[in-house]
């Protein structure tokens, strides 16, 4: 595709780092771009690599092929940016730097994973158990690696793209060799225009334009995942399998049993395969989900069972979800700051016992009304609540659970400390953990779940060293 455009313009608006990375590839190619980010600093980059820059709503697009636009900013709803609309308004196409790049390496492999949560856990899952095994690969996209920064693969490779519903909406040229969708959960609907909008965004991952006999992966345990699977089962234009995974319940793919044993069922012969309460940094049903999908894919591509069995033991979590920072005096601490929704939370609760729950931050939709049954379970003994939303999260708790407003995380992790240990010393709890996992965004007091999570582990080293003194 890049080779077509040697002779046009091809504007790029935001200049983050994937969009800066366009930028350099397409300088490197004598393609003249023209560039514009609000943020000056990021437009003087931007001139250093060879790009014009202009303020995109002064140029006139019809002498532009494309606008490569930064997933984050809306093109269609709640309402386009204004100059998405004036290259719409033009006949110019909108696309990201995915599309330019798949169109351009169409050599290698794809692996594309999409879903509400675990897509990150996922992919460097499937990347590292594809890694382990000497399988030439590179992991990118949504995962924070932009795709014109990764090695380039040969016919051989294998690229994991963790692939966001912005980002489908972007890629109309993708043709995944596997395709895979974790699960549906409402978020980003004002981007989507509603919920519809948003499946729809997800779907995309599965639309196929040249490949044959490729793979897709559902995990099938929603209501929306669900369906999505009877309509690829049933469409008979197929030029693809579909294998169904379920952390919970038999299916005709892969499935774990009520014992923790992850099942084959692809052949109705319910093989059991491996026991994954014997993967120590791989805890909970959501992880058994990520697990699932990453154990389809591997198989897909070609790895014997024990070879992924080998390489899932010595996976390391990824920072920021559900990661386990420190045990000081008998009580745990557990970073879970990218749960940025009830639903990411949930999981991580549900894998925990004697919990003391930091939550609160920018309220998502829905708030946290699915976490309300867990509060009578038990297993919540305490709840710490922080940022914009605390006033109603705590009106919201307190009744079921003894519950403590902090505004600030500082105050939250001090005040969880001194209780864990006034009930370790009581015999009220026998493993306290301190879990932020807050059900929320991150922006009302931070620039990003990773600060966040990068505070609370600070504020863990703090109690350490303090306690470590004295
Ligand atoms: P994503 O990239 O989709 O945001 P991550 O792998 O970064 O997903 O995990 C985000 C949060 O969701 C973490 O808090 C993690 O514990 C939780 N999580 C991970 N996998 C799943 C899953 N399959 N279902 C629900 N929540 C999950």
């Amino acid at each position: 595709m890049i080779n077509s455009m040697l002779n046009k313009s091809v504007a790029v608006f935001g200049l983050g780092k994937s969009g800066m990375a366009v930028v350099r590839e397409l300088k490197q190619r004598g393609i003249h771009i023209i560039a514009w980010d609000n943020n000056e600093n990021l437009r003087n980059q931007a001139a250093q690599y060879g790009a014009s820059i202009q303020n995109l709503i002064d140029v006139d697009f019809s002498s532009i092929e494309f606008l490569v636009i930064s997933p984050g900013i809306p093109h269609t709803y709640p309402e386009p940016h204004p100059i998405a609309k004036k290259a719409k308004d033009a006949g110019v196409k909108i696309i990201d730097d995915i599309e330019l790049f798949v169109s351009t390496y169409t050599q290698p492999h794809y692996i594309g994973i999409t879903g509400s949560n675990g897509k990150s856990t996922t992919c460097a899952l499937v990347y590292h158990i594809l890694k382990e095994n000497d399988i030439e690969t590179a992991i990118g996209g949504n995962f924070g690696i932009p795709v014109f920064d990764l090695p380039q693969l040969s016919k051989d490779g294998w690229y994991v793209l963790e692939m966001s519903s912005y980002q489908l909406e972007l890629t109309p040229s993708m043709d995944f060799d596997v395709a895979a969708i974790l699960n549906i959960t409402p978020d980003h609907l004002s981007r989507h225009n509603g919920l519809e909008g948003y499946i729809n965004a997800k779907e995309k991952i599965f639309n196929r334009k040249t490949k044959k006999d490729v793979l897709n992966v559902v995990a099938v345990d929603d209501e929306h995942t669900k369906k999505i699977f009877k309509n690829l089962s049933q469409n008979s234009n197929k030029s693809y399998k579909t294998i169904p995974v379920s952390f919970d319940k038999k299916v005709d793919g892969f499935y774990v049993n009520n014992k923790g044993i992850l099942i084959d069922n692809t052949k109705n012969e319910k093989k059991e395969i491996f026991d994954l309460n014997e993967l120590e940094n791989l805890n909970g049903k959501h992880n058994w989900q990520n697990i699932l999908v990453a154990f389809a894919i591997c198989k897909y591509v070609g790895l014997s069972v024990p070879k992924i069995i080998k390489a899932l033991k010595t996976f390391a979590p990824l920072e920021h979800r559900a990661e386990y920072v420190k045990n000081i005096m008998g009580v745990d601490f557990i970073n879970d700051s990218k749960a940025t929704n009830a639903d990411a939370t949930k999981y991580t609760i549900q894998s925990l016992n004697d919990v003391y729950w930091i939550i609160g931050g920018r309220k998502k939709e829905g708030g946290i009304d699915l976490l309300i049954p867990e509060l009578s379970k038990g297993y919540i003994k305490r709840i710490f609540t922080i940022g914009e939303c605390e006033k109603e999260f705590y009106n919201q708790v307190k009744k079921s659970v003894p519950s403590y407003k902090c505004h600030k995380l500082d105050k939250a992790v001090n005040k969880a400390f001194k209780l864990a240990l006034k009930d370790l010393k009581k015999g009220s709890v026998k493993n306290p953990v301190i879990l932020l996992s807050p059900a929320c965004a991150s922006f009302d007091q931070y620039n990003s779940f990773e600060q966040r999570g990068k505070v609370f582990k600070n504020i863990v080293e703090q109690i350490y060293l303090k306690y470590n003194k004295d």
